[in-house]
């Protein structure tokens, strides 16, 4: 199973001579009212490539979840300073707020201060921990991490029609960057990263960070403006122009995630008609009404697949 078949599905979107009753969807679990989802495809076809662009999560969306049988690592999680003691304190905050972030007790207002101490202190502690890109790009190359099937087909897809990708995450911008060219070996003109992005000295040591934090519960806040700061291209320069103005003007969305928080995305975004995909890694029982409520398509990924 792959995220390749977003490829065929859209091929097929963009294209009036196919049918959806043609595609094998047979891996998805569809949302109760397929009529919905054949309906906002077919307004999404009509409106054509230059109304669509893709909105992504990236951890656990367009990376997998298991990795021949392990638990993936996320672009947070990989980071190994080259100094243990500052990895240690970062893994001590985790181990005190990752609980906190999923504790149906909690209030979410609570949870938001919660997590904005959480990025806070851990961006902190890579800047006091003396962070250098060197040590990212190491990081990267040791990391457990890998894109599902089908994702680098998807970006060539998208780029060879001029959509956009904006690859929306809570974790570091730097880091994705990194994975990208590590793992996929080239860059994309039509993919954006927005995320929290590291300020480096002539040195190639972290000084601080750009514009706001952008942290698991904020994801929704605006999302296009806030991250303006940090729109920066990923890629060549003698690309498509994809400002904030034209991202607003393409008003259909495909969006991809695997947390219902995702569907924040793009809420900064007035879009006409939205497609959501949602990946389903984890207790997947007690998970699925949820989703299935949440997202028009949601795949479910068990024990060992991509
Ligand atoms: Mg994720």
């Amino acid at each position: 199973m792959c995220v390749y078949i977003y490829c065929r599905v859209w091929n097929r979107c963009c294209s009036a001579q196919n049918k959806m009753e043609n595609q094998d969807l047979s891996k998805f679990t569809i949302k109760g009212d397929p009529q919905s989802l054949q309906n906002k495809i077919s307004q999404i076809r009509m409106a054509g490539p230059s109304k669509l662009q893709v909105i992504a999560d990236f951890d656990g969306t367009l990376t997998r979840y298991f990795i021949n049988g392990s638990r993936g690592q996320s672009s947070h999680g990989l980071l190994q300073q080259g100094n243990p003691e500052y990895d240690a304190k970062r893994q001590a905050l985790y181990e005190y707020y990752h609980p906190l972030e999923f504790s149906p007790t909690v209030p979410l207002e609570e949870k938001t201060k919660l997590m904005e101490e959480w990025w806070g202190k851990t961006h902190g502690l890579l800047i006091e921990g003396g962070l250098t890109y060197d040590t990212i790009k190491k990081s990267v190359s040791n990391a457990l991490i890998a894109f599902r099937d089908g994702v680098v087909k998807l970006f060539e897809f998208l780029e060879e029609r001029d959509i956009p990708v904006l690859i929306f995450s809570a974790g570091l911008a730097d880091i994705i960057e990194e994975v990208l060219r590590q793992k996929v070996h080239k860059s994309f003109k039509n993919v954006k990263i927005v995320s929290n992005r590291m300020v480096f000295d002539k040195d190639g040591h972290l000084v601080s960070f750009k514009g706001k934090t952008i942290h698991s519960l904020n994801k929704n806040e605006h999302a296009l403006d806030m991250a303006a700061p940090l729109h920066e291209h990923f890629g060549d320069t003698d690309g498509p122009n994809y400002d904030n103005a034209s991202v607003k003007n393409r008003t259909n969305v495909l969006l991809l995630g695997d947390h219902i928080g995702d569907l924040g995305m793009s809420d900064g975004l007035k879009y006409e008609t939205r497609i959501s995909v949602g990946f389903l890694n984890d207790n997947i029982e007690n998970n699925l009404d949820n989703y299935r409520n949440a997202f028009d398509i949601v795949y479910l990924v068990s024990g060992t697949q991509t």
